[in-house]
């Protein structure tokens, strides 16, 4: 292919500020660009390529389906969604799946929910508490949740019915939340992902728990991102003992084939009824096949736990190795989802990391995110780092901090 495959596209929507490369083709945690350049994969799509690129497991189930049946519409039984939905229940302990195609699809059912059990209580503008620096999505609602002036920038209106609250501050949420009479939810990420790589800590979850049962709001949690396996559980809130009453699933749930999910606990599978809410694509026959692939791959490569393994030796490298430079802040995460926080904005070493053949990401200006595939191992987390540490190590030393 030419050069021109890198280019900006006269005839895409100019969304996205791009890394000069185009990727063709991949296999295990390497992908290969149009020019046959090779590159270890730090980031898997944004968290979504679960299993590594090219699977054969995964291709052959969809390659099976796809000449079975790749969509039908949900004016039929789709027994995919039941077979799915057993499984997510059963990982999660909750017990109702509504099946949608992103992230903030799934957010969206979950606001929903909120919404109309607000409006079954009779309330005329019901509250949901959401937190600084969280990011729940791009829909109007989404953005509106999202806690990041730069994507409210250039929407307003925004969505009302948002009480937001800095996390992990139990405090600052009851004092926030004092004069208001139509709270119904809480509803935050339990690692927020764009926003740094920010946990919300045990205890935390635990104070809302209690909260939101002692008021009888829904606690709903956005795991887009940090769901499906990522931290070495199944959902990242079960490094607890709390469980949720909502949370939304995407990212990592079908492997690369956009499949989201909203799984509720008894407190909310039941508020939407016929009627309520919809998707023309979702849990189509294909999208199910991929995540309930996804999830059997998981369990039988033992992927929780090598997540939880290889993650943990990757920071333990990353602190060993970056920790020692002028600029390193810290090193925050859980299994495979990991910052890097450096004192200066550092978006720069996105592009400076792909030319040393390494994919990574930057979020909240300063923070170095890594999202490998879970099944990477303990050498390719080591030769992940050889490849990151010269770069960080120049980009420091030529760009002072401000
Ligand atoms: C990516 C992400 C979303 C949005 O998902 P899309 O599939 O891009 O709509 C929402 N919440 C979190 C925590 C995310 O990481």
């Amino acid at each position: 292919m030419s050069q021109d495959a890198t280019a900006t596209s006269p005839h895409v929507m100019n969304t996205y500020g791009r890394v000069p490369i185009a990727l063709a083709r991949g296999q295990g945690v390497r992908v290969w660009d149009t020019q046959g350049r090779e590159y270890l994969d730090g980031l898997s799509g944004i968290a979504v390529n679960t299993l590594g690129h090219n699977h054969p497991r995964l291709v052959a189930a969809l390659q099976d389906q796809v000449a079975k049946l790749i969509h039908c519409s949900n004016y039929y039984h789709v027994p995919g969604q039941e077979a799915v939905a057993r499984k997510l229940v059963e990982l999660s302990g909750l017990s109702n799946v509504f099946f949608c195609n992103s992230g903030l699809e799934a957010n969206e059912a979950a606001l929903k929910l909120a919404r109309k059990l607000g409006n079954d209580r009779g309330y005329a503008k019901p509250k949901v508490v959401v937190c600084e620096h969280a990011f729940h999505g791009r829909s109007l609602a989404t953005l509106s949740a999202t806690g990041n002036p730069k994507i409210h920038a250039g929407f307003f209106p925004l969505i009302e019915g948002f009480i937001r609250v800095p996390l992990n501050d139990i405090e600052g949420l009851k004092h926030a939340v004092a004069d208001e009479e139509e709270v119904v939810a809480v509803f935050f990420e339990v690692i927020q992902g764009e926003g740094g790589i920010h946990p919300a800590r045990a205890q935390y979850l635990r104070q809302v728990r209690a909260l939101c049962d002692e008021r009888d709001w829904l606690m709903m949690v956005d795991e887009v991102q940090c769901g499906m396996g990522r931290t070495g559980k199944w959902f990242a809130h079960q490094w607890t003992d709390i469980r949720p009453d909502v949370m939304a699933l995407a990212k990592g749930l079908g492997s690369g084939v956009p499949v989201g999910a909203v799984v509720a606990g008894p407190k909310a599978a039941h508020i939407f009824q016929p009627g309520n809410h919809g998707t023309t694509f979702g849990g189509n026959p294909l999208a199910m096949r991929a995540a309930l692939e996804t999830i059997a791959i998981m369990e039988d490569e033992n992927l929780l736990a090598n997540a939880e393994k290889v993650g943990a030796h990757l920071q333990e490298r990353l602190r060993q190795t970056l920790g020692k430079l002028e600029g390193f802040v810290e090193v925050r995460g859980q299994g495979m989802m990991i910052g890097v926080e450096l004192d200066r904005p550092c978006g720069a070493l996105i592009a400076l990391a792909a030319e040393a053949g390494l994919l990574i990401s930057v979020t909240a200006e300063n923070v170095i995110r890594l999202l490998p595939a879970l099944i990477m191992t303990e050498a390719e987390a080591d030769e992940l780092v050889d490849r990151l540490l010269p770069v960080v190590t120049q980009f420091l030393q030529q760009k002072p901090a401000a």
